[in-house]
Order: C-alpha cells, then structure tokens, then sequence
C-alpha cells in the first residue's frame, strides 16, 4: 500500500474525479453534437448516443461519492459508504449493456456493411475526446488506488469502455480500407465486447461482495490477530470479522485479559491494541470486547473451524 492519505484529502479527491467525470462526459456530448450538425455522420451519431449515456452513468458515480461523504445520521450510524457498491452495480449494468450493443453491432456490420466515411471534423472530434478520456482514466486510476474507492474504480472502467470501442473502430477503418478484410470489423467488435462482459462481471462481483460484507482476506486478518496477540496485557483473540465499509476497513474482534485487571488497566490495553490496528489501517473503525481468559461462550471460531486464519 502506498502512504496513506487524510481523510480530508480523500473526499476531495474523490469529488474531483467524479466531478470531471461529469464534466467530460458533457464536453464530450456537445462536441459530438457539433460534429453530428457538421458531418451528418451515422458512426457519430452512436458515438453521441453513447455519450448520453456516459453521462447518465457519471452522475450516478457522482451521487453515489457525495452521499458516501454523507458521514453517520441518526437513520444511518455506519454512514453511507455502501452508496459507492450500489453505483458500481449500476456502472456494471451499463457495461455489460455497452458490451452486448458491440456484440451485436459487430455481428450485424459483417452481414450488412457499411460504407465508412470519415470527415476530417469527425475524426479530429474522435481523436481528441480519445486525448480528454484518456487524461481523465489516468487520474481517476490514481485516486482509485489512494482511496480505494469503489465508484470512481467502477467510473473509470466505463470509460476505458469508450477508449476500447473507439481505437477498435480507429482500428478496423484502417485495416478494412488498407487490406480489405471485412470480417476484422466483426472480429475486434466480438472482442472488445467479450473484454466488456469480462469488466463488468469483475466489478459486480466485487460490488456484491463488498455489499455482503466478505472478509478482508487472511493477509489482513492474521495481520490484525498478531498484532493483539503481541500486545501486552492481551493473551488471546478471537472471534475476528472484518468488512470493508468503501475504502473504511472496519474490525470487530473479542481480546482475552487476565480477569482480576481493573477495569482502566483492561481499558488502557484495548486503547493501545485499537491504536496498533489504527497506524496499521488509517481510517479504519475498531470494535473490541474484552473477555476474561478462559471464560466459557459461544464462539464464532468454534462453528467455523475450517477457516485458515
Ligand atoms: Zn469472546
């Protein structure tokens, strides 16, 4: 993991990336819908529609990121973290629907061609809103990874969509017209699309997983075990669960104490187990319940013996 960002500078990261998402995604629709009055061309005319929907899914990726900032309401008092797992559901949605549309064009341009023709507007418009989405991926790339958000992760990822679908027409316009190959029209169409349902399975399976609460992994988990385990003052932890909240790690686990400490003595453990966990994960929330060793409960651990960690 890279050095960790405040929290401060996470949610304004994460606003400038969906911001320019919408943004984008606008600028790209009028300068598309100046090219259309200009050329009169049909390949424009989808690349526009695609816009539209561009921008549909931005503002979706846009909502979701504010309302996640939201932070706890009475209502709500884990806060609204999981808004970004639901948008990405939706940015799913539209790619495997993008996905199924390139199929589907692909496949009916083999049976029925169509006379490609290029104006020196169309291609300058293509050309540089190629140039814009690229800058804004790269970006988006580099807040996803600081803060692992999960709508800007899913955002980019549509608009890597469009980046695909366009250098693949750039692509077969050339090799049809130079080689006269018409079924590699067909084939980069099927292609490209199959990548696309690839995407969008990844990113709702993740989503989904995260909205059901999967556990952080065993690296995590025994990373978190040890660390109370060589705290002094604490001799044993169970029960451990874990989820990601969108970016937020949350941990809830019981620590086994000495039952005859006096309740600061066992508070002041806890507080230096909870800040070990802390420093280890920025901006994570911790939950432990203190147990006296060898006390006789229902555990977690016992019903699942066949976890690793
Ligand atoms: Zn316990």
């Amino acid at each position: 993991m890279s050095t960790a960002w405040t929290k401060e500078k996470i949610e304004h990261y994460k606003k400038y990336a969906v911001s320019g998402s919408v943004g984008l995604s606008i600028l790209l629709f009028l300068m598309k819908a100046f090219a259309l009055l200009a050329t009169g061309s049909l390949a424009i005319l989808s690349s526009l529609v695609d816009s539209l929907s561009d921008i549909v899914a931005s503002v979706v990726s846009f909502v979701a990121v504010k309302f996640s900032l939201k932070g706890a309401s009475c209502s709500h008092r884990y806060g609204y973290f999981k808004a970004e797992h639901l948008s990405a559901l939706v940015q799913a949605a539209f790619i495997a629907g993008s996905g199924f549309f390139v199929m589907y064009s692909g496949i009916d341009r083999f049976f029925h061609p169509i006379l490609i023709k290029q104006t020196g507007i169309g291609i300058v418009v293509m050309a540089l809103s190629l140039v814009l989405t690229l800058l804004l991926i790269s970006f988006q790339k580099y807040v996803a990874r600081h803060t692992h958000s999960m709508a800007v992760k899913a955002d980019s990822a549509h608009y890597v969509v469009d980046v695909l679908t366009n250098i693949s027409i750039i692509l077969s316009l050339f090799v049809v017209k130079i080689f006269g190959v018409q079924w590699f029209d067909t084939l980069t169409a099927v292609m490209t699309a199959l990548y696309l349902l690839i995407w969008a399975w990844k990113i709702a399976h993740e989503a989904v997983d995260a909205l059901l609460d999967k556990e952080l992994g065993d690296e995590v988990r025994k990373n978190v075990l040890n660390m109370l385990k060589q705290t002094e003052g604490i001799m044993g932890a169970h029960d451990l669960r874990t989820r990601d909240l969108g970016g937020i790690y949350y941990f809830e686990v019981h620590i086994e104490m000495d039952g005859n400490l006096s309740l600061l003595r066992a508070h002041q453990i806890t507080e230096s187990a909870e800040e070990k966990i802390k420093q280890a994960y920025p901006h994570a929330q911790v939950l432990i319940h203190q147990d006296p060793y060898g006390v006789k409960e229902e555990r977690l651990d016992d019903l699942l013996k066949n976890c690793e960690v």
